[in-house]
């Protein structure tokens, strides 16, 4: 299971855009084997963790996730021999929840107003009362996580598009993808133009994502990466998640919804090039939004 991380598939969008001259991509990332993009910083850090020594036989693992982080080292964690022990934001839909507990990991509530930065409040101070305990990958902070991204995605992604893609579409959330992946684009092509998707407020619907003017900026973040920032209301995404689902065939999350909403606009202003989004994850945790039944 370990080694069917990453390789997934490069998809076209191909009703979003009417411009013939532009062609506008999105990273499947719900083919690993967790189900999200999470799967690759995970192990990464847990790879890391065991060769720094770190992360040895008996410790617990344990992390501040919004959910897909949580599973992919709930997955792992149960492959590979190791307890772990997450904490999530109250206000994360019961199935991210469900499926850590099914991997035999134990959940933690946060206070939901603070999200995953109370989460992060939780984590220090359980880390600080019994420090021989935990080994404390700590997302928001680890070079690792950035580093899968630049290693993988950012590879396959020049692989994928042989080199031609222009613009990278990349939400927020630890950070993790956008800066890897663009340091990795913009390594093999200084013109590529990285842009950041953003909520459009403090209080949003975009699992996932960070409104990062309103929140503590995670330590891997690098806004000299940044070319521009597209800001994407919460029904904006959840109109494009049912649009993807209906005239694409494609069943994705809402933080998906948003990157397209955002790539749209970007590929929309251009008169020719390639726009390449991620996907993080598919739509079946969500089902049970209420914009699906508006
Ligand atoms: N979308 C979803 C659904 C996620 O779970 C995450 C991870 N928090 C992201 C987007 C953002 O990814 P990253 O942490 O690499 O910024």
């Amino acid at each position: 299971m370990l080694v069917r991380v990453g390789g997934t598939p490069l998809l076209r969008l191909a009703q979003c855009v009417q411009n013939p001259k532009v062609r506008l991509y999105a990273k499947a990332e719900w083919y690993n084997p967790g189900g999200s993009v999470k799967d690759r910083p995970a192990l990464n850090m847990i790879q890391e963790g065991e060769r720094s020594g770190k992360l040895t036989r008996g410790k617990t693992l344990i992390d501040a996730t919004s959910g897909n982080t949580g599973i992919a080292y709930a997955m792992f964690g149960a492959a590979l021999g190791y307890e772990v022990e997450l904490v999530i934001p109250a206000n994360v839909g019961p199935e991210r929840k469900r499926i850590i507990e099914a991997y035999g990991a134990s959940v933690r509530e946060s206070d939901p107003l603070e999200g995953t930065d109370g989460a992060r409040g939780l984590v220090q101070s359980l880390v600080a009362r019994k420090p021989e305990k935990y080994f404390y990958p700590d997302q928001y902070n680890n070079p690792a996580n950035w580093q899968a991204h630049f290693q993988t995605t950012g590879e396959e992604i020049l692989h994928q598009t042989k080199g031609a893609v222009t613009h990278f579409v990349c939400g927020l959330g630890t950070t993790g993808t956008f800066v890897g992946t663009s340091r990795r684009l913009k390594q093999a092509n200084a013109a590529v133009q990285s842009i950041a998707v953003q909520p459009d407020g403090p209080f949003h619907g975009l699992e996932g994502l960070k409104h990062i003017p309103s929140s503590w900026i995670p330590g891997i973040y690098d806004p000299t990466l940044v070319d521009g920032v597209e800001e994407v209301a919460t029904e904006e995404a959840y109109a494009m998640v049912k649009r993807l689902a209906r005239e694409e065939g494609l069943l994705v999350g809402i933080s998906s919804g948003a990157a397209t909403v955002a790539a749209v606009r970007i590929a929309e202003r251009l008169e020719a090039g390639m726009v390449v989004t991620i996907f993080p994850d598919n739509g079946t945790k969500y089902l049970n939004e209420l914009f699906w039944e508006k």
